[in-house]
Formats: C-alpha cells, sequence, structure tokens
C-alpha cells in the first residue's frame, strides 16, 4: 500500500527542517523559522492535489479534499503541529535509518557515547525486525510531530490516488506552537469547518485518547521581613519557612513521581526563594472535574489557614486555570472515538485507549467546538536525544487516516 521509501523520504524531509517553538515569545509563530516548513507543506500540499490550500498571517495551514460520494458524510479533520519543544535542540536534525531492527543497543553516537538501548528503552523490542528512524544523539527527531503531518499529507495522497476509496469532505489542519501550549490558541475552528476531528500526536501504536488533564498552575508568593540577623529577633520573618511550611502542608504523595494512571496531582516545579520574598510555582492536574476544583480549594484553604496562623496576608496565592479534560466534550459523540477503535481493529491494530496524563491541542479545540480525541503518531521518546519512530507505525497510522475517512462514508449511509 504505502511505501516505505517514500513516508520516509516525507519524514526526512520535515524533521531536517528547524521549527523549534519559543515561550518568551509573544508572536505566531513564535520562532519565524517556523515559516520555513508551514510554506513547505503549503507547497505540498497543492501538489498532491488538495483543494482551499490556505495559510493565515499566523501560519496556521488549511486544506481540504473534496467528498466523493453523492450521500450526505459528516466533515472530518486531521490535525498535526509542526513546531518542535524548545526543550531540547532541532536544529541540523540528521536522521538515522536503522533496517530490520535487531533488538540490540542501538548506536547513536560512538563519539559521544550515546546509546538508545532496549535494557532502558523496552519498548524498542516491539519493533524488532521493523525500520526504525532515530537521531544521531545531539539533537531531537521531531517525529513529535512531524510523524503525525507526514501521515496525514501521506493518507491524503494516498486517497487522492485512489478514488475507489469512498469518503466525505476531509479536513487537514497544521498548527505551529503546540508545545509552548498555543497551538489551538488561533485555530480557526469556525473556518476549519468539520464536524470533528483526530490530532495525530500521540506515541505507540494503537494509542487512541480522549481523555485528559484537568489542569491549572498556582503563583504562591510568601512576603517576610528582612532585618539585619543580628538583631533580628522577634522581628525578621523568613519568608523561605513559611514557603517551607507551605509545601509540607500539600501531601507528599499526591506528586507526580508517586502518581500514574487517573491519579492527580500537585507538582512544585520551581522556587525562588530569599528571606524578604519567596515564589512557588506549582501546576494542579487531575481528570476528574470534581477532584480538580477540591485540590484548587486545598491550596487556598492551606493559604487561608497559614495566614490566619501568622494573623496577617504573609502569602498571597493566584490560580490560573490552564486547560480542561476534553472528556466531557468528547463522551456526547462518542461514536468519535468508536470509529477511531473500529478502524484500527480492520487493521489489525490492537488499540490503547488510555487517559493521557497531559494535555494536547485536542483538549482545546474539543472546547472550541471541535471535539478532536488524539490518535498515535507512532514515536517514541518525545523531547529528546532518544526519540525514534518506526517505519512501519507512521505507515499504520496512515491507514487508519484512510480507513476512518472510509468508515465515515460508510456509517452516514447505514
Ligand atoms: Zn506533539
Amino acid at each position: 500500500m504505502i511505501s516505505k521509501d517514500d513516508i520516509t523520504k516525507r519524514f526526512i524531509s520535515y524533521v531536517t527542517v528547524d521549527t523549534e517553538s519559543d515561550p518568551e515569545s509573544d508572536t505566531t509563530p513564535s520562532t519565524l523559522k517556523q515559516w520555513d516548513l508551514a510554506n513547505i507543506l503549503v507547497a505540498e500540499l497543492k501538489l498532491i492535489g488538495m483543494s482551499d490550500v490556505s495559510i493565515d498571517d499566523n501560519a496556521y495551514i488549511m486544506a481540504t479534499l473534496p467528498s466523493n460520494v453523492n450521500h450526505k458524510v459528516p466533515t472530518i479533520g486531521f490535525v498535526s503541529h509542526f513546531d518542535t519543544t524548545p526543550d531540547f535542540t532541532g536544529a541540523n536534525v540528521n536522521p538515522q535509518v536503522i533496517e530490520n531492527y535487531d533488538g540490540k543497543d542501538i548506536v547513536l553516537n560512538a563519539a559521544e557515547n550515546i546509546i538508545l538501548s532496549p535494557d532502558y528503552f523496552e519498548d524498542l523490542l516491539l519493533y524488532k525486525g521493523q525500520t526504525l528512524i532515530t537521531t544521531d544523539g545531539t539533537t531531537l527527531l521531531g517525529a513529535d510531530d512531524k510523524a503525525g503531518i507526514t501521515e496525514i499529507i501521506s493518507a491524503m495522497e494516498y486517497l487522492i490516488n485512489h478514488p475507489e476509496i469512498k469518503h466525505g469532505v476531509i479536513k487537514v489542519g497544521f498548527t505551529p506552537d503546540e508545545e509552548i501550549g498555543r497551538g489551538a490558541h488561533k485555530f480557526d475552528v469556525k473556518k476549519f469547518g468539520a464536524d470533528w476531528a483526530y490530532t495525530i500526536d500521540g506515541s505507540q501504536i494503537g494509542e487512541l485518547e480522549y481523555e485528559n488533564f484537568n489542569a491549572a498552575g498556582a503563583k504562591v508568593v510568601v512576603k517576610g521581613k528582612i532585618v539585619h540577623p543580628g538583631y533580628a529577633k522577634g522581628k525578621m520573618v523568613n519568608s523561605m519557612y513559611i514557603a517551607t511550611e507551605f509545601i509540607n502542608s500539600l501531601p507528599r504523595m499526591e506528586t507526580p513521581e508517586h502518581t500514574e494512571g487517573y491519579q492527580g496531582f500537585f507538582h512544585l516545579h520551581n522556587i525562588e526563594g530569599k528571606v524578604e520574598e519567596t515564589v512557588l510555582h506549582y501546576i494542579i492536574r487531575d481528570h476528574d472535574m470534581n477532584h480538580f476544583k477540591a485540590r484548587k480549594e486545598v491550596i487556598q484553604k492551606l493559604t487561608n489557614a497559614i495566614n490566619e496562623q501568622y494573623e496577617r496576608e504573609v502569602i498571597t496565592i493566584e490560580i490560573k486555570d490552564q486547560y480542561f479534560n476534553m472528556k466531557e466534550k468528547v463522551v456526547p459523540v462518542m461514536h468519535i472515538v468508536d470509529i477511531a477503535e473500529e478502524a484500527m481493529k480492520a487493521l489489525d491494530i490492537e488499540p490503547l485507549i488510555k487517559p493521557i496524563r497531559g494535555g494536547t491541542d485536542g483538549s482545546q479545540l474539543s472546547f472550541m467546538g471541535l471535539p478532536c480525541p488524539n490518535i498515535f503518531a507512532g514515536g517514541h521518546n518525545f523531547h529528546g536525544r532518544y526519540e525514534y519512530v518506526p517505519v512501519e507505525s507512521m505507515i499504520k497510522a496512515t491507514e487508519v487516516i484512510c480507513k476512518i475517512a472510509e468508515l465515515t462514508a460508510k456509517k452516514a449511509i447505514e
């Protein structure tokens, strides 16, 4: 069906263009270099024969594959992001193609002794005998999410070249700046015009996700009083000790390193402290909306209790919601998950349906009116030098996209 060579070539042509995003920037896209790949993608979408190919002032790309049936079919969309994370460099990516992987250590970089080993990354053993694309150990790969882009474009090309596969209107959307949490911000859901969509931005083959965290950030500012330490008795208030009290009053086991599955947490990810002022940065996560609200209350009540104890406002807290669990927007249209599951089963892929311990563009899009579960793109070890993607998984993801299109058209008659 889809050739390994073609998909490998396409993927490599994308990952070798640096598209690192930048959280410090206020522009969209956050970095000018994202235009480099955006412009290539626009040209390629036109070249394969997509209609209404557009790119707006913020580098959001949209395109349409018209329906090839006469009956009415819901319009579906597929979405990926073309930026890569600022956590690790994406400049000068030099992909290594390892054919017929033997299940042993892969030397990414002999000079620096950087090894991708199944002793540490057991997932590798799932792909024995397959073709892996890895880094050279000095950069990330960018399978997150250029694998998704490769798969969507390859699927559209396949559908265009195989008109015997019947489908409704398909929309394609590529966004900048997902990795800095802004991929969906300027996504024009109305212009996109799909009834529902899928982000192709998951990891291992089979992943299908429609639940993610509810998320908030909390900034806790603790005020102390600085006095010369030699004359401080009864006068100095050391904000760092009060901050420690605050930290120790939250449940120690409800932290990322002690939780999994549906367990939520408080995560202290940054402290800046001096006697006069200490600032704590927390993120709060929970899949369950009631638990999520309760967590925000816990942290607020703790603030109040410490302020009462000191008989003044030693702590101020600012809690900001970041994103919400898409589940509540997807469950009422659960057939969109069922179709993806059915597509995978039809292709002998075992669906791995599990809650995301994070967020996706799809969660924001779901709350903007475009229900949007997430499907595997095939890569592993995102955001670092050990990132890799099996070519066979990319082909499977491409097939899943085609199959979803086909099933959606079929079900519209039934
Ligand atoms: Zn991603």
